[in-house]
C-alpha cells in the first residue's frame, strides 16, 4: 500500500499543507500527470502564499496551463493565497470548518488537506470514490456530496485516512469509469454492477 503522505496517487507528491490544497485546486478536471506538472512548475516560483499572492496572475496563467482551465484556477489560487496571508497569517488550517472558509474551497478539497498534509481523519470524495462504492453496491447514492456523509456513517473513523487513497486507485486502474475491467477484479463475485452486465 502506498505511504498516507501522498498526494492523491503514487506519482504525486506533497507534502506541505499549502502546496497539498493548491494541487488539489489544480486537479479539478484534469489528469493526475497534468496536475503534477503544473503543480511542480508553480511550486518551484511560488511555493508560498506570501510569495503566490504576489505573483502575476498572468505569470501563474503561464505556469500551471497543463491544468486545464488555467485563468480561472490561476485567479483562484492567487485569491487563496491572499485570503490565507490576511485571514491566517499565511498558515493554513487544520480544521474543515476553516478550510471551507477559503473561497472556493468545498469539502472534497478540505477533506483532501486535512488528510494528504495533516493526516487528520475525513473521507474526501471525488468521482471514483463516488462511483466504486456505488457499483459495488455498498451505498445507493446519487451524488459525491451524499456520499460522503454515507460513507462517514459506514466506516470506522479509524479507517477514513485510506478510504479516498484505495479507491482512487482502484477506480484509476481497474473499476475505469468506462470499460471497467471486471475480469481482473478481486470484487468481480461480488459486484452487482458485473452480474448485472453480464445476464
Ligand atoms: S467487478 Fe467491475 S464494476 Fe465491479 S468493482 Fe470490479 S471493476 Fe468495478
Amino acid at each position: 500500500m502506498q505511504s498516507m503522505v501522498r498526494w492523491r496517487t503514487p506519482t504525486v507528491q506533497f507534502d506541505d499543507p499549502f502546496q497539498v490544497l493548491i494541487a488539489t485546486v489544480l486537479s479539478a478536471r484534469t489528469r493526475d500527470a497534468n496536475t503534477e506538472k503544473a503543480s511542480r512548475q508553480l511550486f518551484a516560483r511560488f511555493p508560498t502564499p506570501q510569495t503566490l499572492g504576489r505573483a502575476r496572475v498572468r505569470t501563474i496563467e503561464r505556469l500551471i496551463k497543463p491544468a486545464g482551465f488555467y485563468r480561472v484556477k490561476a485567479r483562484h489560487v492567487k485569491a487563496l493565497s491572499l485570503q490565507l496571508m490576511h485571514d491566517f497569517q499565511g498558515v493554513v488550517p487544520d480544521s474543515k470548518e476553516l478550510l471551507m472558509s477559503l473561497k472556493g474551497v468545498g469539502s472534497k478539497t478540505a477533506g483532501c488537506v486535512l488528510v494528504y498534509a495533516f493526516k487528520k481523519p475525513a473521507i474526501p470524495v471525488d468521482v471514483h470514490v463516488h462511483r466504486v462504492f456505488n457499483r459495488l453496491g455498498i451505498l445507493d447514492t446519487r451524488f459525491p456530496e451524499d456520499t460522503e456523509g454515507a460513507l462517514e456513517s459506514l466506516v470506522p473513523r479509524k479507517r477514513w485516512l485510506e478510504v479516498n487513497h484505495l479507491s482512487v486507485l482502484f477506480g484509476q486502474t481497474i473499476c475505469l469509469p468506462r470499460n471497467p475491467k471486471c475480469k481482473e477484479c478481486m470484487l468481480s463475485a461480488q459486484c452487482p454492477h458485473v452480474i448485472s452486465r453480464t445476464q
